[in-house]
């Protein structure tokens, strides 16, 4: 295959670590990994075999397509958004894989088609999905083969009043349904502390280097650094503009570099005048608008970079949110098909 002039730099060792990281904050209970949307962007399977191989043995994603691409590692997968009609010949026939159930339908029709083990969604006040805790109470999913009883937690990164009602909602499911174990905390429940660990916790963003909470700061790692290859060099006159719209004008004579990334690889115009490269310890700052393949970048302080040298954008995720306006998640998820996705 032709290597790409883009590419996402990133750190298994970082990606382990945190999964340990997070696993020691889980206590007693297991830590899972939630790598759904191709994890989190950094692909789906390269994580998923990583942290396999470090021990987690519970992992989470979105559809059956995506459970799919997880088929050859041996591990279990919850399907968090359940089993649709059409799901159903692939559901019943992949032994690694199991239904999160979370409407009334879903249930029915996974009872009805005598599927074997599923986990049970309940809603506990986000309003997005699951049964209701009235639903569970009232026998709904008694004789189902379920593995766990989840919900999931709205405000997790805010210290708000909502997070220990949920968590008491939660609670007081244990034993109904018969579910062996039960799950709460994603990457933000976890530092919430031991009694929001129930027995099994579903990290995502914190694995790939998000930090949301105070408990995390300087001990989840940055995994992911997009590099980008040099297109260009040339030196910009004063009172000469770079880019669309002319946003950026040399005030003095300034060393300008094309690199090969733009919005279309998740890079977006929000970093336009505001992101940064480095070549090594050099600050490069972007300058001007970003183009949907291209950025400008000032190469003053770097006189030896030239065409085809690579340079490293800042992407560590809580300060280039902060800069940006983008969520962790979007940082991550938005990172395109266009990077050549190298391990170390
Ligand atoms: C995405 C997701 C997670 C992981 O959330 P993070 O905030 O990325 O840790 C856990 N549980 C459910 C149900 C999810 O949808």
């Amino acid at each position: 295959m032709i290597s790409a002039p883009l590419r996402l730099a990133l750190d298994g060792d970082a990606l382990v670590a945190n999964w340990r990281t997070l696993d020691a904050m889980s206590g007693a209970a297991a830590c899972g990994a939630a790598v759904k949307a191709n994890g989190y962007g950094l692909g789906a399977r390269d994580v998923a075999a990583r942290l396999a191989a470090a021990g987690c043995r519970d992992f989470f994603v979105a559809t059956w397509g995506e459970a799919a691409a997880l088929s050859e590692l041996g591990v279990s997968v919850s399907v968090l958004h359940g089993v649709r009609e059409e799901d159903l010949p692939f559901a019943l026939s992949a032994g690694f894989a199991r239904p999160v159930l979370n409407t009334v339908q879903q249930v029915r029709r996974w009872r009805e088609a005598g599927g074997g083990p599923c986990d049970v969604m309940v809603d506990t006040g986000m309003n997005r999905l699951g049964v209701t805790p009235e639903d569970v109470a009232s026998g709904l999913i008694d004789g189902l083969n379920v593995d766990t009883l989840m919900s999931h937690l709205a405000s997790a990164d805010e210290d708000v009043p909502a997070n220990a009602a949920q968590r008491a909602r939660f609670a007081a499911l244990a034993g109904q349904g018969g579910a062996r174990r039960m799950s709460l905390a994603n990457s933000a429940g976890i530092p919430l502390g031991a009694d929001y660990a129930f027995d099994l916790t579903r990290p995502g963003i914190a694995l790939y280097g998000g930090v949301q909470a105070q408990a995390f700061a300087g001990r989840i790692r940055q995994v992911v650094t997009p590099q980008a290859q040099l297109l260009q060099r040339r030196l910009v006159p004063a009172g000469q503009a770079v880019g669309y719209n002319a946003t950026w004008t040399a005030s003095v004579p300034t060393e300008v570099a094309i690199i090969n990334l733009g919005y279309a690889d998740g890079y977006l115009r929000c970093f336009s005048g505001r992101g940064m490269a480095r070549a090594g310890d050099l600050a490069l700052p972007v300058i001007g608008r970003v183009s949907m393949d291209l950025v400008a970048i000032d190469v003053s302080a770097a006189p030896d970079l030239a065409e085809g040298d690579w340079v490293s954008i800042d992407y560590a995720l809580p300060q280039t949110a902060a800069l940006s306006g983008l969520s962790q998640y979007e940082l991550l998820t938005g990172l395109g098909a266009r990077f050549d996705r190298i391990w170390r």
